[in-house]
């Protein structure tokens, strides 16, 4: 396992992103939220550790949603404190990996561009141009203001490794109705976007791999659009229940999310697909609202879930595990982090 570099460095032309060896074997891990960050977080990565369990990762997750903006903002301005840089020297320590997983679109075309560039938005389904979301992917402006955008901001994150987590917007039918984007499905709209992505991010990092996250109504593999060398399949079944195993089939909720598995790992392979659960999901638990409640915990469905996504390829398993901080401690005793880390095994 390598360190992490925090400061960019002139000579090596990467912005001090350095080459990690373990991501091909498959790594399991954790998703928090950078403001939940904090000596007790460490902690938790400790225990989880001193166990003998295999926690690999930590990704930091900005909160989505509508102020997805400001809160990737606030991440970009913490990452430049002393505290942040404590925090990843630690987490470097553990023989962890620091990763980041966020929506960044509207980071990425920020939504005053509308009033100089109408055509770069999207078209809604009454014909009308809106900045509300994502963007029009056959405007071959956007795409390359688009693709800069990405080289900065991945410029001004401090990771170990190579792969990206830039989500599209976290809004469900928000594709393009313009004549051009018509035809091609949510899924083929995001892939032409991601793509773009990707490129922009290989600009700063030539080693970079940048995931397609399936989930609500990017779910389908694309159907015309090919994704490029590099980009792999990150799977989010946010629709699930989570009391009852995927591989249930007699559970309407987890059949309707499991379907798309066959045809994703069809379409984009195997090589460093990763799971992104909600079985650690505190916010979603509470809705993305405090106040907080305890979060729910089925060992038995995380062990059946890990063995069943290992049984179709995947090597990195990994679950949001956000509003779990002190203060869910407080409330409520600390939260199974190890437990969960064992039952990745
Ligand atoms: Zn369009």
């Amino acid at each position: 396992m390598n360190g992490i570099i925090i400061s960019s460095t002139e000579d090596d032309g990467m912005n001090g992103i350095i080459i990690s060896s373990t991501e091909d074997d498959g790594m399991n891990g954790i998703i928090i939220h950078n403001h939940e960050i904090s000596p007790y977080w460490i902690e938790r990565l400790r225990e989880a550790k001193e166990q003998g369990t295999e926690l690999d990762v930590l990704a930091l997750h900005p909160v989505g949603g509508r102020n997805a903006t400001d809160s990737l903002n606030g991440l970009i301005e913490q990452i430049k404190t002393p505290a942040f840089r404590t925090f990843t020297e630690q987490v470097a320590d553990l023989g962890m990996q620091l990763e980041y997983e966020m929506h960044t679109l509207s980071w990425l075309l920020p939504r005053d561009e509308f009033a100089h560039h109408p055509a770069w938005f999207r078209q809604n389904a009454e014909g009308e141009r809106t900045p509300d979301a994502n963007l029009c992917c056959s405007n071959e402006e956007a795409l390359t203001y688009l693709e800069e955008r990405t080289a900065h901001l991945a410029s001004l994150l401090p990771q170990s490794g190579n792969r990206y987590f830039f989500w599209l917007d976290d809004i469900g039918g928000a594709r393009c109705h313009c004549p051009r984007c018509r035809e091609l499905t949510t899924s083929d709209q995001a892939m032409t976007v991601i793509n773009r992505m990707l490129r922009g991010i290989r600009r700063v990092n030539p080693r970079a791999t940048l995931c397609y996250l399936a989930y609500i109504d990017m779910i389908a593999p694309p159907t015309h659009v090919r994704p490029e060398e590099g980009i792999f399949l990150e799977y989010a079944p946010i629709k699930r229940d989570l009391s009852r195993p995927m591989s249930d089939p007699t559970c309407e909720k987890n059949a309707a999310e499991a379907q798309h598995l066959a045809p994703l790992l069809e379409f984009f392979g195997t090589e460093n697909a990763q799971v992104l659960e909600y079985w650690m999901d505190n916010s979603l638990n509470c809705r993305w609202k405090l106040p907080y409640k305890k979060l729910p915990f089925y060992p038995e469905v995380i062990a059946a879930d890990a063995a069943f996504y290992r049984s179709l390829g995947f090597a990195h398993l990994t679950s949001f595990g956000c509003f779990l901080g002190e203060d869910y401690a407080a409330e409520f005793g600390i939260p199974p982090v190890c437990e969960y880390a064992a039952l990745l095994k």
